[in-house]
């Protein structure tokens, strides 16, 4: 391809080297006419010229004839009859298709009348793991958009009717020439009369101004299964904002958070907690009493149990949310070294100490640290 000095700067408007391919022009000008597009800047001249300035470049550009025209002399002649979109190859074809969905909102072209289900609501809520492991039922506070009770969702005062839209016969829509450089573009929009519901209300019932719905604050009851865990969400069917134009309700959605407990650590469907023991009742063996969720268990430990030592309380874990039966509870073992004993207590153990050809002598931090080095 020959060099290119791009008099009339089309290359530099659309931000492509002079080599670009058909492609990566079109990509680059659905960019730039999606940023500049009086639309999306209202009440900014200078976007809305920048904006001319794209579309007369691809006009120009985006046609491979016109661009080898171009590139060739620097201008295009008007032997073709201008750069209409009605004149041969229409290079905005789809991509005004696209631009106008994108500005009519979520790339939807569903008529602002057209019955529409409610959208969902979230909302967090917190319970014990007592309360995961038995199930409860809690209210959560819910804002949320509801049929208008005095209206009955038709947005008119009580006694009188709703109106078909005259503009757009019903319909919601009306079509609209617009003008560019290049010609008329045709595009359906929401009519500016009814705002795109077909309907005109004269007059406006007094408790939802017209609107047919009104936020309302609700306490709504969730019932939380025994069982559930954090990250868990609840779904409460028809719980979230009021239909659109008769459609059904959304959606509820409740995230559950199971708060830590000062007792018990979950994994899964088990429990761990902790069962601390004096040192002679580990040498000696004993009954140790151990939390439960269902109250207080006895169990006893061997003789010669040690620190870390494990045990599990079969069924006696969580419940499982789906499918039936409990997870395990498994107690650790702690044996408390008391720090402070009596002269008596202390001779004792220094006894015991000597019986098992342990003897005790008192050393420095370093010195143990030797012994226990070799
Ligand atoms: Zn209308
Ligand atoms: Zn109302």
């Amino acid at each position: 391809m020959a060099a290119v000095d791009d008099p009339k700067g089309f290359y530099r408007l659309l931000e492509v080297p002079a080599g670009a391919s058909q492609d990566e022009i079109k990509k680059s000008y659905r960019k730039l006419a999606r940023m500049y597009h009086p639309d999306a800047n209202p009440g900014n001249p200078e976007a809305e010229e920048h904006f001319k300035l794209v579309n007369e470049a691809y006009a120009v550009l985006g046609d491979p004839e016109k661009r080898e025209q171009y590139n060739r002399f620097g201008t295009v002649g008007n032997g073709g009859g201008g750069y209409g979109p009605f004149s041969g190859q229409d290079p905005f074809g789809d991509i005004f298709g696209d631009l106008f969905d994108t500005f009519m909102g979520g790339g939807s072209r569903a008529r602002a009348n057209a019955p529409r289900q409610g959208s969902d609501l979230e909302v967090s809520l917190n319970v014990s793991l007592r309360e995961a492991a038995a199930g409860v039922t809690k209210k959560v506070n819910v804002t949320r958009r509801e049929r208008c009770e005095k209206c009955g969702g038709t947005g008119a005062e009580l006694g009188t009717n709703v109106e078909s839209c005259r503009d757009c016969g019903g319909r919601g829509q009306v079509e609209q020439a617009a003008r560019t450089p290049f010609g008329q573009f045709v595009t359906v929009v929401p009519c500016a009369r009814c705002g795109g519901t077909g309907r005109v209300i004269k007059s406006p019932c007094t408790e939802c101004r017209g609107e047919g719905q009104k936020r309302v604050k609700r306490e709504l009851e969730v019932r939380v299964p025994p069982g559930v865990d954090t990250g868990v969400r609840l779904r409460v069917n028809g719980g979230g904002e009021a239909g659109i134009n008769g459609g059904p309700p959304g959606d509820l959605y409740v995230h559950l958070e199971v708060e830590p407990d000062p007792l018990f650590i979950r994994d899964g469907n088990d429990l761990h907690t902790q069962s601390v023991v004096s040192f002679p009742q580990a040498v000696l063996g004993c009954q140790v009493e151990v939390s439960t969720l269902d109250g207080l268990e006895k169990k006893d430990l061997p003789a010669g149990t040690r620190p870390g030592d494990t045990f599990r309380l079969k069924g006696k874990g969580m419940p499982r949310l789906r499918g039936g039966g409990r997870g395990d509870l498994i107690v650790h073992v702690d044996v408390d070294v008391p720090k402070n004993l009596s002269e008596k207590a202390k001779r004792l153990v220094e006894d015991l100490a000597s019986e098992m050809g342990t003897p005790v002598q008192p050393a420095g931090f370093l010195d143990r640290l030797k012994t226990w080095l070799s």
